[in-house]
């Protein structure tokens, strides 16, 4: 067994290279705290499944999700970030402002004096092979990402919870005809949207329907097979695109009876802050975040998590 005094120690480690955890990079690398980031098996994050990101500040002609990540990560490098690909597979986290240590890949420890949480979410899918085909082509999981490019337009959005009809209404703010497709013969969200949806003309609820098939062409959906579970009836819905709104999973198995956590999974901060229940171990992106979900707010929030852990040691330097 390897003796703790040969352990790899560093002041930061960040685990997840989405927005999140390479804006906190740039961070805490520019106030001299020496991040190693760990990629994990998605180098960049959700934004490389995508293609257009039109609503990032700072690229006015827009840019490619893969290219945006590239830029943040050179940013991130650029001030003496290490980025590693690599994923954690176990912590175990001091209670008392000691030293966090991570394992890396199943078997390389490192000693943390804080840790950033950036790992993010990941959108549930119906599990269709024409869903997987045309993701990213007439296919989305995030209406205020790709809304706008259905301008006009008609499209269709799959679930029944409070999320799917949030964004059922704002597709109906820009789309010519929103189909809401609810499995159930009855909404999961709460009376509130479910109101809001019914009072929205351009909105139409089908009940007990189910999705068969997403089809399309080169140029992408261009409708979508779906099924009445109860009278077994049959038809296409002429429509340009298929937003899945069935809900997100945080990736947060690892720290499962550890950190606080809601009941979907979400890491818990305290209010205004990226702190979690464990001093020195911080939590910014998505894997804390079910409401804006967005790159932006990522981003903003691993800033947060870089200026509080630089605070932090600060203050446990000073013996505070
Ligand atoms: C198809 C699509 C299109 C989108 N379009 C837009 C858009 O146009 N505009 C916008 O603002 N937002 C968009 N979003 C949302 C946006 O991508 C997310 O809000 C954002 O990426 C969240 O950033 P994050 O850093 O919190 O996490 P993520 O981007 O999810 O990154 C998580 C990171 O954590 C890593 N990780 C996970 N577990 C571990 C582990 N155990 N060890 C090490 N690393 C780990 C992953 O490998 C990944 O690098 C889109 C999302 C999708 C899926």
């Amino acid at each position: 067994m390897t003796n703790i005094d040969e352990l790899e120690h560093v002041k930061c480690l960040i685990i997840g290279s989405g927005p999140a955890g390479y804006t906190a990079a740039i961070y805490a690398a520019r106030a001299d705290l020496k991040p190693v980031v760990y990629t994990g098996i998605v180098p960049g994050g959700q934004l490389t499944q995508t293609t257009e990101v039109d609503n990032f500040p700072g690229y006015p002609q827009g840019v490619t999700g893969p290219v945006l990540m590239e830029d943040l990560k050179a940013q991130a490098e650029r001030f003496g970030t290490e980025v590693r690909f690599g994923y954690a597979t176990k912590v175990a986290f001091s209670q008392d402002k000691g030293t966090h240590k991570v394992q890396i890949d199943g078997s390389k420890w490192i000693l943390a004096e804080t840790v950033i949480i950036a790992t993010g979410a990941t959108a549930k899918w119906l599990g269709l092979p024409s869903e997987e085909k045309y993701n990213g082509f007439g296919v989305s999981a995030c209406a205020v990402c790709d809304g706008f490019f259905f301008k006009g337009q008609d499209v269709a959005i799959v679930g029944a919870g409070d999320t799917a009809a949030e964004e059922a209404t704002y597709l109906a703010k820009l789309c010519r005809k929103v189909y809401m497709l609810v499995r159930r013969d009855e909404f999961r969200a709460s009376k509130a949207m479910v109101h809001r949806v019914m009072n929205t003309a351009n909105i139409e609820v089908l009940y007990n329907t189910e999705t068969q098939e997403i089809v399309g062409n080169e140029q992408g959906v261009n409708g979508v097979r779906v099924i009445n579970n109860r009278t077994k009836e049959e038809k296409v819905l002429d429509v340009t695109g298929f937003f899945v709104a069935i809900g997100h999973k945080p990736n947060t198995e690892l720290f499962q009876g550890i950190l606080e956590m809601d009941e979907t999974g979400y890491l818990i901060t305290k209010a205004d802050s990226t702190a979690t229940n464990i001093p020195g171990i911080f939590a910014c992106g998505d894997v804390q975040d079910h409401v804006y979900r967005q790159a932006i707010t990522a981003a903003g929030t691993g800033c947060m998590a870089a200026l509080e852990a630089e605070r932090y040691l600060a203050a446990k330097e000073s013996g505070e």
